[in-house]
C-alpha cells in the first residue's frame, strides 16, 4: 500500500480529497460530490451518496366538533444514503427523520432521525399500509 504525501497547504488537502470522491455512484445517486468538495464540505461529507428525498408535511388536524386532533405542524422526510468509503462496502440506509413543532419557539421543534435497512423499511412501509387500511376500510 502507497503511502499518500503529507498535504502542503489547503490546495495540496483539496487535490488529494478529490482523488479520494467516488469514482462510481449508484444509479440513485444525485449527489454532485466534486461541487459539494468544491463548496467546502469535508471530504466525508462530499464521498456520501444521495439518492431521492421525498417529504410528507403534517398539519394540525381538527376533528369533528372543533376538537383538535393533532395540534402540531412537521414533516416527516425519507432519503436513500449510502456512504462511501474506500474500498469498503457499506449498505445504502433509509434515513427517516420525523420533525414536529411542539410550540412557536424554536426550543419547540422536536425531531429524530433514524436510518433504516431495505428490509426494515419495506417491513415498516407494509406496516403502515395495514393500519391505513384499518382506518379506511373501516369507514
Ligand atoms: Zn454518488
Amino acid at each position: 500500500m502507497s503511502q499518500r504525501p503529507e498535504p502542503v497547504d489547503a490546495m495540496d488537502q483539496f487535490l488529494q480529497d478529490r482523488e479520494l470522491l467516488p469514482d462510481r455512484c449508484p444509479s440513485w445517486c444525485s449527489d454532485p460530490h466534486r461541487q459539494a468538495l468544491e463548496e467546502g464540505c469535508s471530504l466525508a461529507e462530499a464521498s456520501e451518496h444521495y439518492g431521492p428525498d421525498l417529504e410528507v408535511s403534517i398539519r394540525p388536524i381538527a376533528g369533528f366538533g372543533g376538537t383538535v386532533v393533532r395540534p402540531s405542524n412537521g414533516s416527516v422526510r425519507a432519503q436513500l444514503r449510502e456512504q462511501h468509503l474506500h474500498g469498503a462496502h457499506l449498505p445504502a440506509l433509509i434515513y427517516v427523520e420525523a420533525q414536529i413543532w411542539k410550540g412557536d419557539t424554536a426550543n419547540s421543534l422536536k425531531g429524530a432521525e433514524v436510518p433504516l435497512t431495505s428490509h426494515e423499511a419495506r417491513t415498516l412501509a407494509r406496516q403502515l399500509v395495514h393500519l391505513a387500511d384499518l382506518v379506511d376500510l373501516e369507514r
